[in-house]
């Protein structure tokens, strides 16, 4: 923390029919004092369990923020940031407070920031996490599902928490094209559908896995097929390229 170590990629989110780039989700990456990067599978567990997380998120949050605005101004876009929020972090005013203040400060709109709560992890309050996301959704800050279907409670977080998108995780469009292991996909499409929910895809990594989501009607993409996590200065320069 005090290095100012913890840095903030983004990954392109892009519309898979258009080729637009309409938002980016933010991932955390530690520099270490050799200048070699570290994965957050390397640390995430310990800064969620500890909660030094939220001090994390916010290192990074401003940099984001301004690049996103940045990148939107360049593609004449209002692109979002999606930002991966645990729990305890949602359960604190800290996080709607520091929103608020960047919004005020008219670094950013609400219609620009996007939620991602995983359901790899529990909400031990669900009543209380619904009226925390509640205030987002009141100033037009919405919420994903994250990790849909991988966790503790798809059907749970869905009902209760009022969310308005859903991400697929990686691991069902990895054996997309395997025709015997597409059921689970196909349920958390319908039910995605059947919510009103908007879908997004991650972890695209191939053509045959655009193309058979685009069959699925899923047409919002995350993955390397599209773009790497890549630092600040490194997305803007893919944002004036494309
Ligand atoms: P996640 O939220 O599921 O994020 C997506 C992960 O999939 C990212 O890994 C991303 O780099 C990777 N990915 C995206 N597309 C592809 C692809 O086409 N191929 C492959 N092989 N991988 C792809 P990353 O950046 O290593 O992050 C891992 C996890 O760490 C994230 O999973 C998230 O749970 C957590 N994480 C990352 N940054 C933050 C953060 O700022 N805050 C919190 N709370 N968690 C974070
Ligand atoms: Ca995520
Ligand atoms: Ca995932």
């Amino acid at each position: 923390m005090a290095r100012n170590a913890f840095v903030p990629f983004l990954q392109p989110i892009v519309d898979s029919i258009t080729g637009k780039i309409v938002g980016a989700e933010l991932l955390v990456r530690l520099l270490a004092e050799d200048a070699s990067i570290i994965p957050p599978k390397d640390f995430i567990g310990v800064a969620e369990q500890t909660g030094t997380i939220i001090e994390i998120t916010e290192q990074i949050l401003d940099k984001a923020l301004v690049t996103i605005a940045n990148a939107s101004k360049l593609t004449r876009n209002e692109l979002y940031l999606s930002i991966n929020i645990v729990p305890a972090h949602l359960q604190s005013d800290r996080l709607f407070d520091f929103l608020m203040q960047r919004i005020h400060m008219g670094i950013i709109r609400q219609s620009q920031i996007k939620l991602e709560i995983t359901e790899r992890l529990p909400i031990d309050d669900l009543l209380g996490a619904r009226i925390y996301l509640q205030a987002f959704y009141r100033i037009d800050i919405l919420a994903s599902l994250d990790d849909a279907g991988t966790g503790y409670g798809c059907f749970l977080y869905l009902q209760e928490l009022g969310l308005s998108s859903l991400k697929i995780d990686k691991q069902f469009i990895d054996t997309i094209v395997n025709d015997t292991s597409t059921a689970v996909l196909n349920a958390i499409i319908a039910l995605a559908n059947s919510l009103g929910l908007d879908i997004v895809a991650e972890g695209v990594e191939s053509i045959e896995q655009k193309d058979h989501l685009q069959a699925l009607g899923v047409n919002i993409c995350q993955g390397y097929l599209f773009g790497q996590p890549m630092n600040t200065v490194a997305f803007v320069e893919w944002i004036e390229s494309i």
